[in-house]
């Protein structure tokens, strides 16, 4: 059974409507009206709800990328820093390096310098050695007190320290310039004898100076005998420098010098004088080499040839 429902719709002017519908076809409507309504609700809501989060991701996203640009100029800045603290190491570590190339340079050049002094050296020593014709081996031997020499064959530094050290051990002991500075009188070797007039042989150089003048010895050591006889030697010191060398002063005015005194070269040991078998006063020098008397006139000259050695 359909019923209708009757809508009565009445003006101010007394005009009155009515319209008739069927209560189904109401419902219907009152239904169909709801659920757009309820439609409409949900869309807004959703759209609502998309515009929000829109905005929330633009802002989350805008934030985002300031802090990404502020990260990317902290970063620039730090490797801005970085740059100019590696530029600083850098530089820092050159000059230490360029410091440690001049330091090298330096010690070689200084080295070098020391190299070419011990060769000097050892040249002079070696020409002094070749000069008084003394023959040394590098061979330390307990007979032959003649001591180590090798001319130099290497350059090394070592080689050339070993063989100076040794070259100048022995140049201590080897009896070098004159005792006194006066004229040589009487050489080495075969002469008539001053007093019998015959054929002698006299092993040493008589050195003509005035009475009194200091007479030096020639090369470190130590006075082996010294004391006066009348007969021939007068007054006279013996001074033994080692290595097979021993020298010999006789006639002297006075000895300076005790039995068992070290001396250096240069020390005064007596003064010249006319004691013993002496026609005047001068100084008889002798040289003692491996027990055997030697020339002094080569070790008295080679002084003058060779400036750098003392006297
Ligand atoms: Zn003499």
């Amino acid at each position: 059974m359909k019923s209708k429902l009757h809508i009565v719709v009445t003006g101010e002017r007394e005009s009155t409507r009515s319209f008739a519908m069927c209560k189904s076809s109401l419902f219907a409507w009152v239904l169909s009206s709801v659920a757009l309504v309820v439609l409409l609700a949900v869309f807004s809501f959703l759209g609502l709800k998309h515009t929000y989060q829109n905005v929330h991701i633009r802002a989350s996203l805008e934030e985002t990328r300031q802090e990404l640009q502020t990260a990317q100029a902290w970063n620039q800045g730090i490797e801005i820093l970085l740059a100019k603290e590696m530029a600083i190491k850098e530089a820092e570590f050159q000059a230490i390096l360029d410091g440690l190339d001049v330091e090298n340079a330096e010690r070689e050049r200084l080295l070098e310098n020391v190299v070419t002094e011990l060769k000097s050296r050892s040249e002079i020593v070696e020409s002094i050695l070749k000069t008084v014709g003394i023959k040394t081996s590098i061979k330390e031997n307990a007979k032959h007190s003649g001591g180590p020499f090798t001319p130099l064959s290497e350059n090394s530094y070592g080689d050339l320290i070993f063989k100076l050290d040794h070259s100048l051990d022995i140049i201590k002991s080897v009896p070098l310039g004159p005792p006194v500075l006066g004229s040589i009188t009487s050489l080495y070797g075969r002469r008539i004898d001053p007093f019998n007039k015959e054929v002698a042989f006299h092993s040493g150089i008589d050195i003509s100076k005035r009475s009194g003048t200091e007479i030096m010895t020639t090369a470190d050591g130590k006075v082996s005998d010294m004391g006066y006889t009348a007969e021939n030697q007068g007054n006279y010191v013996v001074i033994d420098h080692g290595k097979g060398f021993k020298t010999r002063y006789f006639h002297l005015q006075k000895n300076l010098v005790e039995k068992g005194d070290q001396v250096k070269r240069g020390q005064v040991i007596g003064l010249v004088g006319n004691t013993g078998r002496s026609t005047g006063p001068h100084l008889h020098y002798e040289i003692h080499y491996n027990k055997k008397t030697v020339n002094p006139l080569r070790f008295v000259r080679v002084a003058r040839n060779v400036p750098s050695v003392k006297r």
